[in-house]
């Protein structure tokens, strides 16, 4: 089987599945499940995959909401990610479900050449991408040992050669200071309230004075139970995000300098920790990208390097794997320009006939851009020499 034989093949199977993969994409729309609690989402794709005679391994790493599919016996083995949590309140305002839909649809149409070209699929489910890390804890535990490449699509309003990734850490801070009567013996406590937003406004008085892509956001998660207690206890969680990983330790310097300056300035105590683990900045691989790009293009859909408001500016787990093995992670459009993600608007974006099209144009793209990989080793060794010269 030549390869323009295998990857019309794997698009004429992939048209075949086109009710399961729209039916899989709007089950995991309607039952939106937050980091680690994706059952519902883990069950219909690993069912979903293994009906399609891919081995599946069902919580996976440890992590009951992963799974691990694969299929062929040799040669060249790239790897699939299918990510599937949603947000708090605003469900699946990052379309995730399409994530998920164009990762099983790609699994199965590549699925079906792997044997004729001799090429090796691995499709990983990895939970938690809003935070929780999932793929960091995956690759930890072995599951990019001997993979050659990874790829996923992410929904947005636009169709983009990457996602603009800069590294990213969690930090929850807590303030504590000590209780009184708010009117008749206020000069007893100490504010804890007034430790975070001073707090708070230092790191707003900081934001002037960083670098362009770096990023500080937080929410007050407590500030106090009744106005007439002085708060003994606040507690905000922030973001902290850089370019990339080494300069994100000097601005988390910073940041807690400010965000403790608080707690010193009104007698409280500042208490902090960074979740782990950190996310880190996709390493970008060209010529992955532009087998990515021509066969998106083949099908209709032209993929354009991001640049002015033409641009997603993020932080995902995928930037951990990118360090590990050559990846990309595409943007493919499924809403109109400015309706960015994390909003509920693209919530309904992501269960729309537009969004349905990004399923099967995204798993189309995939499965060829597989074929590719595997067909040619010479592809594969771009693919790989450009990973290595940007890691050097
Ligand atoms: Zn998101
Ligand atoms: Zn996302």
């Amino acid at each position: 089987m030549d390869v323009n034989e295998a990857k019309r093949h794997a698009v004429e199977v992939i048209d075949s599945c086109n009710d399961l993969l729209l039916e899989v994409s709007h089950s995991i729309h309607s039952h939106p499940e937050e980091n680690y609690a994706e059952h519902h989402a883990h069950d219909v794709l690993t069912a979903a995959l293994e009906s399609h005679g891919l081995d599946v391994q069902r919580g996976a790493y440890g992590l009951p909401t992963a799974f691990d599919a694969s299929a062929g016996t040799t040669g060249p083995e790239i790897a699939v990610f299918c990510e599937y949590d949603a947000l708090p309140g605003i469900g699946h305002a990052c379309g995730h479900n399409i994530i998920a839909a164009a990762g099983l649809g790609a699994a199965i149409g590549a699925s079906a050449v792997a044997d004729d070209l001799h090429g090796r699929l691995r499709v990983f489910g990895s939970p938690a991408e809003e935070g929780g890390g999932g793929k960091v804890f995956m690759l930890e535990r072995g599951a990019l040992d001997g993979i050659d490449a990874a790829m996923m699509v992410h929904p947005a309003d636009a169709d983009l050669r990457w996602m603009t990734t800069i590294a990213v850490q969690q930090l929850m801070v807590t303030w504590h200071g000590e209780a009184a009567h708010a009117a008749a013996q206020p000069w007893n406590g100490r504010n804890a309230l007034d430790a975070a937003v001073l707090g708070y406004m230092n790191v707003a008085a900081l934001r002037q004075h960083i670098r362009p892509q770096e990023r500080i956001h937080g929410v007050f998660t407590n500030g106090g139970d009744k106005p007439n207690i002085v708060p003994a206890s606040a507690a905000m969680h922030w973001f902290v995000r850089a370019a990339d990983i080494s300069s994100l330790e000097a601005l988390k310097t910073r940041v807690l300098s400010a965000l403790q300056a608080g707690g010193d300035a009104t007698g409280c105590s500042t208490e902090f920790s960074w979740l782990e683990p950190s996310y880190a900045e996709l390493v970008r691989n060209d010529p992955f990208e532009d087998l990515y790009a021509s066969n998106s293009a083949a099908i209709g859909r032209i993929v354009s390097e991001p640049s002015g408001d033409l641009n997603v500016v993020g932080s995902t787990d995928m930037g951990n794997v990118s360090h590990v093995v050559p990846s990309i992670h595409p943007m493919i459009a499924v809403a109109p320009r400015g309706v960015g993600i994390h909003t509920e608007k693209f919530t309904e974006f992501a269960a729309s006939a537009s969004g349905d099209a990004g399923v099967l144009d995204g798993a189309k793209a995939m499965a060829m851009t597989i074929i590719d990989l595997w067909s040619s080793a010479e592809l594969l060794r771009s693919v790989t020499s450009a990973f290595d010269a940007r890691l050097k």
